[in-house]
């Protein structure tokens, strides 16, 4: 078993330490927790059953604390904030780009970690950029937030809670989410899978599986079960390079999951779904953004049911890549085209706050400092 593969393993360790710990308390922690469960903790703290609903509602609603459940008595709050969690992130700093008013969040965790996450405004409404890990064990050379390492898994009521506290925060309802943020989501999928069900409950907040987006760096088991699970669920992936050679350079899961075999896969996913799914492709001068590399490309895309997002890369201090030029990003879109493969050169948000693509860490914990 190569480096990468071995990259799998932590996350059962994870997760069962996080499932002694949360099997310790007398009771679940109810910000990821459905009706259902909700009303066998009423049964259990022998309250009236109509009280259930009352407590999911108000967790819908994306309630800071117990006691602020008005509906509820006093006594049954009290006991719910002494017997049940409810976890609730509060931003520790937040940046606002002066460019685009894209909000960059660093929220605590209960353990003292911290995570980011982006909102962001567009002319066809809001969206979230949420995290799915605390740091990253993929390596890749040009992003920032793998740069410490993984550090642990997020749960889903901590991904329920990026959303929420933004939307506390703006006030405005987030109405699409994009899982891209630190982390690789595909390898914290018991809670990611958690995390989109109770999203899109029709008895809670409801929100279409098409309203999400989840980016991979290429984990072929985890993109299977998602297509699997989550067949309206958008898929998005990072793959940056048009071969091998180049992509293992920038990214070392690619020795476990080649192109070739993460292509054929993709494109069984598009065909299983019916759904274009996305490639990520980040241009670098010199590296991947040649005309040679736009055909190569083409080549293996053509004809697939997918649209390419070219993202000028956001530069962090110690990968020492620069971005392409504006004029090799447009020969290499046109030379797409020639293909029939459609791609879009991407704007990138919030630049000036780092909340940009690749640019997520823990700013706190890194001592980082901002990139002009
Ligand atoms: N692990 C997932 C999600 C996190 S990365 C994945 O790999 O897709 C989210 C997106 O940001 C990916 O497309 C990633 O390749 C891109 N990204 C990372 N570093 C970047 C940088 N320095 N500049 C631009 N985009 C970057």
């Amino acid at each position: 078993m190569n480096k990468n593969k071995a990259a799998h393993k932590p996350e059962t360790a994870i997760e069962s330490e996080r499932t002694d710990k949360a099997e310790a308390r007398l009771l679940p922690d109810l910000r990821a927790a459905g009706l259902d469960e909700i009303a066998a903790v009423v049964r259990q703290l022998e309250q009236p059953a109509y009280r259930a609903q009352q407590i999911f509602d108000w967790i819908q609603k994306g309630i800071r604390s117990f006691a602020d459940m008005t509906n509820l008595p006093a006594d049954l709050r009290r006991r719910l904030a002494e017997e049940a969690e409810l976890t609730t992130l509060e931003a520790l700093k937040i940046q606002i780009s002066k460019i685009d008013q894209t909000r960059k969040y660093l929220f605590g965790l209960a353990d003292g970690e911290a995570i980011e996450s982006v909102y962001m405004e567009h002319s066809y409404g809001t969206s979230g950029c949420i995290s799915s890990q605390v740091g990253c064990a993929m390596s890749c050379s040009f992003c920032a937030s793998t740069q410490g390492g993984l550090v642990r898994q997020l749960s889903a009521a901590e991904m329920i809670e990026q959303v929420n506290a933004m939307e506390r925060d703006t006030g405005q309802p987030i109405s699409r989410i994009d899982v891209m943020g630190s982390g690789e989501p595909l390898l914290n999928y018991a809670n990611l899978s958690r995390f989109l069900e109770r999203m899109h409950d029709p008895r809670g907040r409801n929100m279409s599986y098409r309203a999400f987006t989840v980016s991979t760096c290429g984990i072929i088991p985890g993109i299977e079960a998602l297509g699997r699970d989550f067949p309206q669920v958008n898929l998005a992936i990072s793959l940056h390079a048009p071969n091998d050679v180049i992509r293992q350079q920038l990214m070392p899961i690619n020795r476990s999951y080649p192109v070739k075999e993460l292509l054929a896969v993709c494109k069984a996913h598009a065909d299983r779904t019916g759904r274009q799914l996305t490639y990520e492709y980040i241009l670098i001068a010199g590296v991947n953004n040649k005309s040679e590399h736009a055909a190569e490309l083409a080549n293996r895309l053509a004809g697939s049911l997918c649209h390419v997002n070219l993202i000028f890369l956001n530069p962090v201090t110690e990968s020492g890549y620069k971005p392409s030029s504006m004029a090799a990003a447009r020969v290499f879109t046109e030379l797409l085209a020639k293909k029939g493969v459609s791609s879009t050169i991407r704007k990138s948000m919030g630049a000036d706050i780092d909340g940009a693509c690749g640019q997520l860490r823990r700013s706190s914990v890194t001592g980082h400092k901002d990139i002009k």
